[in-house]
């Protein structure tokens, strides 16, 4: 006997069901934050707005769109001035907010890493780790809500890049939805990690193309004991680069924004 494949209907119907009144948003006005960019240059449409709350949810929900062919916008704060996390203008497929998955599993203030799930806002993360006196040290305009799940999928830059590097360099472990519902259970710490190839570099700076992060460890650093802020002037724009390399040499490496 042949199976008829799920329609996007019945997808829908039973993403209903499951993700109940607080994960499935199908009204045209509560859905209309999540379907523009904030300066107005993306405007998108979509069948309704899933806000899962755990991984398995977000398992269910990619096993259900793949089966009825429903194309999936993975969302975090949406303040990527790309477009990326905005969902297509025909309206043919459906936004996936990690928003409610915000909890902080685990923080390891001996070992210097958290772990967090993808929907946490990046200023909550930098509080959670400074409260444990180390510094979480990625930090742009967005931090107050940008989410780190969008953070690691733009492999964004902010301005402490210069001291500690791209998010590529503070992501040490993922927890990743497949494209065909699987979890990739990869939230290991371990700094010395030499075991073949390093496949959570795929998902980084991804934009939500290869899979769906649902949470990461991530790499806590010393809260700096002290921290200096000079302005300068300088005659003209060409001895920057002189003056950058002066203050990284004078400073043993420790500039962090310039
Ligand atoms: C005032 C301001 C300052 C900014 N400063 C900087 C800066 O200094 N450096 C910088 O790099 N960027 C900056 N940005 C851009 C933006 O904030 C970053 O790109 C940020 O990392 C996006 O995070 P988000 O949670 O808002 O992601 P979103 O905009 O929601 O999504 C971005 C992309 O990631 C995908 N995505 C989101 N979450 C997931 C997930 N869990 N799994 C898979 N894919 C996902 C989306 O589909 C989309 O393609 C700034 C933006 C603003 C508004």
């Amino acid at each position: 006997m042949q199976t008829r494949m799920a329609t996007p209907s019945d997808a829908l119907d039973q993403l209903k069901q499951l993700l109940g009144d607080k994960g499935f948003i199908a009204d045209a006005a509560a859905m209309e934050p999540y379907l523009r960019e904030e300066r107005g240059s993306y405007h998108g449409a979509a069948k309704a707005v899933l806000r899962p709350a755990s991984t398995e949810e977000v398992t269910a929900i990619v096993k259900l769109c793949a089966e009825a062919k429903l194309p999936i916008f993975p969302q975090g704060g949406n303040t990527g001035l790309a477009g990326g996390a905005v969902p297509w203008e025909d309206g043919s497929g459906v936004v996936l907010s990690l928003s409610r998955m915000n909890r902080v599993r685990e923080i390891d203030p001996i070992d210097f890493s958290i772990t967090v799930e993808a929907g946490c806002i990046l200023a909550d993360i930098q509080k959670t780790a400074a409260a444990a006196d180390r510094l979480f040290p990625l930090s742009l305009g967005a931090e107050g809500t940008c989410q780190i799940g969008g953070n690691i999928s733009t492999n964004a830059g902010g301005i402490a890049v210069l001291r500690y590097g791209n998010t590529r360099s503070l992501v040490l472990g993922l927890e990743v939805v497949l494209p065909d519902g699987r979890i990739w259970h990869a939230l290991r710490a371990l700094r010395k990690d030499n075991t073949g190839y390093d496949l959570k570099q795929l998902f980084i700076g991804g934009e939500g193309t290869l899979g769906i992060i649902t949470a990461a460890t991530l790499r806590l650093f010393p809260l700096p004991k002290a921290v200096e802020t000079a302005f300068l002037g300088l005659t003209k724009v060409e001895d920057a680069m002189a003056l950058f390399s002066r203050a990284r040499k004078a400073s043993g490496d420790q500039l962090t924004a310039f």
